[in-house]
């Protein structure tokens, strides 16, 4: 529920409406102060928009973008701007072998019957013809040995090394570790930190079956938030598009920021900057020479980008019924029926997803696309009657920063080495890999610092939800 506009004649800018600056946005408006949120780019959403692709003459998303439920701060971020009705959501996985044998993972339902966590899915995972009984043997000791965060959260070792110490089979190296989880931290198993990966176990298949359940936008994700504009100039806000933020000053007797961008001047008393770290980085110089600005730089030198690719397809006619499947053994890892999961979609299309692969990253347009058609149509027979009508390649290169060991000493927390600046952005302090709800976090969690400062403290951070069945008792 918004407060009363007490604090209305404070102004805090926010550099960067991607999730992160939004979700601080909002946050702010509704507590009373009034936010300029400032987008170099002429749309909201950053690393997570869509736009009119020309080449195909359709609105795509840059990416498919999938959530959880235990995203808390991202799906908090979506009530608060009226839009969490718009996210489907899903509880099952089908995983399928080339030459098309599916398995299905997903929470065990039999009527009124459900399994307590963490066994709501272990029939689905015995019964998977995806897995060896050894691969199986070996994945529940591995699932097992990161149940208990206190067992693994300080761990420096990296996923790569850990799963070799339990003995992880091939079948569940490539097939579960490699796919889902590297795939879900867009890495490769030996740059993750194991309590990243112990972290998106226990959420994604442990912890309850709501926290893993998977949700996906009914719609494009720019439109998803159309209603930020409205909702921040209702509270004496704006967004400001197209509008490139080059370095900012301090004036210490007026206690006030001036934000230079390449169209102006903006005045205000705070100032978030909700930027991904090179773009951090170049900023640096831009701003007063603050002891602790060193130490920033060499914070965000640590940081490593890993690309995501996606292609698109239109067909004259559908290949699959499925909504989506994870596709086993080869370089396309996800498959998403977006004619099927948007909202007034026409036609046959389907979107490929290629995670933390730089070699299909440098792989030439055509060469790209002809090796997806060549595998889908692995999975999927149809394909190869099929006739191909458009085709868009996204190549990613900046997608996400990696969570290799020891990345949480350069991650900072929000506050800044600058007097009323906070930080924010995926790759801040927040626990999370670079997600939209790591982004959204960061976002309440310097919203929250701005409010200390101003003396006017603020309630923004949504909950975790809580463990449910037995893993409640789990010794934390
Ligand atoms: C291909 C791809 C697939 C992904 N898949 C998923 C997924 O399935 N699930 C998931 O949770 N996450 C996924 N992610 C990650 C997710 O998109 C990011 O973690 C999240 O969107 C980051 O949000 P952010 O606000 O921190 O940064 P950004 O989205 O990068 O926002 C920063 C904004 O700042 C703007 N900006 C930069 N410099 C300036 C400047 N000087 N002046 C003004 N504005 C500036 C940028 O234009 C941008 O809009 C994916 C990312 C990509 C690219």
């Amino acid at each position: 529920m918004d407060r009363a506009p007490h604090t209305q004649e404070k102004t805090v800018t926010i550099v960067g409406a991607g999730v992160a600056g939004m979700s601080a946005a909002c946050a702010l408006a509704e507590a009373g102060f009034r936010v300029q949120l400032v987008e170099r780019r002429g749309y909201r959403g950053g690393r997570a928009s869509s736009y009119l692709h020309p080449g195909v003459n359709e609105v795509i998303d840059n990416c498919q973008h999938v959530l959880f439920g235990c995203c808390t701060n991202l799906i908090g971020f979506y009530r608060r701007i009226g839009v969490a009705g718009q996210i489907h959501w899903t509880s099952d996985m089908t995983m399928i072998e080339p030459g098309g044998r599916q398995s299905r993972l997903g929470p065990f339902r039999l009527g009124p019957l459900r399994l307590p966590a963490p066994l709501h899915s272990a029939p689905s995972f015995l019964a998977a013809s995806a897995f060896s009984f050894q691969d199986k043997f070996a994945l529940g000791r591995a699932l097992q040995a990161m149940m208990r965060p206190g067992a693994i959260d300080h761990s420096a070792e990296s996923l790569g090394a850990w799963l070799r110490r339990h003995h992880q089979t091939e079948g569940t190296l490539n097939r579960f570790w490699r796919l889902v989880i590297a795939s879900a931290l867009n890495a490769e198993i030996d740059s993750i930190a194991v309590p990243y990966a112990a972290k998106v176990i226990r959420e994604l298949f442990l912890n309850s079956a709501q926290a893993g359940s998977m949700g996906m936008s009914r719609i494009p994700l720019s439109d998803l938030y159309a209603t930020v504009p409205h909702f921040l100039a209702e509270r004496g806000g704006a967004v400001l598009l197209n509008t490139h933020v080059e370095g900012a000053a301090w004036d210490p007797a007026a206690s006030q920021w001036t934000v230079y961008t390449r169209t102006g001047e903006l005045l205000s008393d705070f100032v978030i900057l909700a930027l991904p770290f090179e773009a951090t980085q170049k900023l640096l110089p831009h701003l007063p020479a603050e002891e602790g600005r060193e130490r920033l730089a060499r914070q965000i030198e640590r940081h490593q980008h890993w690309p995501i690719c996606s292609v698109h397809l239109w067909f004259d006619r559908e290949i699959t019924s499925l909504d989506h499947a994870v596709l086993l053994d080869r370089e396309i890892h996800w498959m998403y029926n977006q004619s099927r999961l948007q909202t007034g979609r026409g036609g046959h299309y389907i979107e490929l997803v290629v995670s933390a692969t730089r070699a299909f990253a440098a792989l030439p347009r055509d060469k790209a696309i002809c090796q997806a058609l060549s595998e889908l149509a692995e999975f999927f027979p149809r394909v190869k009657e099929a006739k191909l009508l458009k085709v868009a390649l996204i190549k990613e290169v900046r997608a996400t920063f990696g969570v290799p060991p020891g990345i949480d000493e350069a991650r900072p927390t929000a506050v800044s080495p600058w007097p009323n600046l906070f930080l924010a952005g995926d790759w801040v302090q927040t626990g999370w890999p670079s997600t939209m709800e790591s982004a959204a976090r960061s976002g309440h969690l310097a919203a929250e610092q701005l409010g200390l400062t101003a003396q006017d403290p603020l309630q923004c951070l949504e909950p975790d939800l809580e463990p449910q069945g037995l893993m409640r008792w789990i010794d934390r």
